[in-house]
């Protein structure tokens, strides 16, 4: 059974704010003795809360196909590793100056001095942050949109960052006693030490399957579908998760040897694995030319959109676009295993021509008791709202709700349903953005 991903989320916080709640059992009464001392503790503070932000943001970077279930998927897991660096990167710049402040008390020299102080511990404190800088500034679109991939490059300057930033604590570190301050940053350091050891040495080992495209078949004029069989052992996964393709396809024009996400559109009894995949950028426009033959990695499965292989609520699955796919997969699933979904499925698309695998959609409707599916228009009915849904779904509160699409689909869809009374314990959400 995995746990509560708002009791992983709870762990996770509790474990960044740990050097910072066991630094409150060492303050002592001259810590409050004046306005510099308190500015003085609460830069300390803010130092030891960023850097354990930025190690335990490491240690979640680790994609460890399975560690995401307990945190919803890992998009979630995602969006709390972007949280923690985002605090942390706020902390540290607050670092400085707040120690630089308190100084100011005793004068101008002093504060001048704790800033650009040529210690070598005050010095590898600077290193970290500029590392930091470096690779957190894309995330602002300081330089406008950040290419992807140059952006995961960048990215390995946090070894950089943790390295000076471990350094710079445990010679530094005046708030524990060194035993504390050396157990507190040596067990973080090894933790996050270990998830980039794993990333970057051992995920080629385990997580990773070898696959050939033996199928490609065209589902729109940018959509392609592909049929992938196992070299080796296969990928055991449940309906709606997702891997990580590598294609090494010398003809492809772009992203040979480059990984990106897609959700399989299979059901888990096929022999063969199939992935929709929609023009987005580069990457993906190429990969709709490839030919049958070539060789793949696949790492994964990720993710957890539907818990169960088996739906225990009554569903309304609300799809936008390539969103489709996890929704395509669980109704082959059920086709496969002649089992019974009670769910009302409602497509949106701009127009007809934009519907992805409408006749296997439809079809699907005379195999699998309980599956409704209705075509929604943007052309013809306008946005999505809460009449459309009620038309076509009259016990929407009783029902749990998943939503797959486009981000703005995902915001209307959410504050549709839960202005109508479904609770945000009952949704479901999947966003195909950056990871
Ligand atoms: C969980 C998940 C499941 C997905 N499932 C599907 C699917 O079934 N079918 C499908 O067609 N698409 C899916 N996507 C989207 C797909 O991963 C992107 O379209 C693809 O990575 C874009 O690559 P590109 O080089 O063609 O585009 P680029 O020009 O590199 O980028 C276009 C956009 O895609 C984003 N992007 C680029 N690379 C990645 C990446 N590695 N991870 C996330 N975002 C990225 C960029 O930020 C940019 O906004 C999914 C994404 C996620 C996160």
């Amino acid at each position: 059974m995995t746990a509560k991903p708002y009791l992983t989320r709870l762990a996770i916080w509790l474990l960044v704010s740990l050097p910072a709640l066991t630094a409150f059992v060492f303050v002592t009464p001259a810590d409050f003795s004046s306005a510099g001392a308190v500015l003085n503790l609460m830069g300390r503070l803010s130092g030891g809360l960023g850097l354990a932000g930025l190690l335990v943001a490491a240690v979640l970077s680790c994609r460890i196909p399975g560690f995401d279930q307990s945190f919803g998927g890992l998009t979630k897991l995602w969006q709390l590793h972007h949280k923690l660096g985002l605090s942390a990167f706020i902390l540290l710049l607050a670092h400085p100056l707040l120690l630089a402040f308190a100084a100011a008390e005793v004068s101008l020299a002093a504060a001048a001095d704790s800033l650009f102080s040529m210690q070598p511990t005050v010095l590898y404190g600077w290193l970290a942050l500029l590392a930091l800088m470096a690779f957190i500034a894309p995330t602002f679109h300081v330089f406008g949109e950040p290419d992807y991939q140059r952006w995961k490059r960048l990215h390995r300057l946090a070894a950089v960052v943790l390295m000076f930033g471990l350094l710079h604590s445990l010679m530094l570190g005046r708030t524990l006693p060194a035993s504390w301050n050396k157990l507190l940053w040596g067990g973080l350091g090894l933790l996050a030490l270990s998830a980039m050891a794993y990333r970057w040495l051992f995920s080629r080992y385990y997580g990773r399957y070898r696959y050939r495209i033996c199928n490609v078949a065209a589902v729109s004029d940018n959509v392609v579908e592909l049929s992938l069989q196992p070299l080796q052992v296969p990928l055991r996964y449940r309906p709606g998760q997702f891997i990580y393709l590598t294609p090494f396809a010398s003809e492809l024009l772009a992203g040979a040897g480059e990984e990106h996400p897609f959700t399989l559109s299979s059901a888990p009894s096929e022999p063969v694995l199939r992935l929709a995949i929609k023009t987005l950028g580069d990457a993906t426009k190429a990969l709709q030319s490839i030919t049958p033959g070539s060789d793949v990695t696949v790492e994964g499965p990720y993710g957890c959109f539907f818990r169960q292989t088996e739906l225990k609520t009554k569903g309304l699955w609300i799809a936008g676009g390539i969103g489709i796919v996890p929704f395509l997969s669980y109704l082959r699933h059920c086709a496969s295993q002649h089992q019974a979904a009670d769910v009302q499925l409602i497509y949106c698309v701009q127009d007809e021509q934009h519907l992805l695998f409408a006749p296997e959609l439809q079809q699907l409707t005379a195999v699998i008791e309980g599956y409704h599916f209705t075509p929604h228009f943007f052309s013809r009915h306008g946005a999505l709202d809460l009449d459309f849904i009620t038309q076509h779904c009259s016990d929407l509160r009783a029902r749990q709700v998943w939503i797959c699409g486009p981000p703005p689909l995902i915001l209307l869809s959410r504050g549709i349903v839960l202005g109508a009374g479904v609770t945000s314990g009952d949704i479901v959400t999947e966003e195909f953005t950056l990871l």
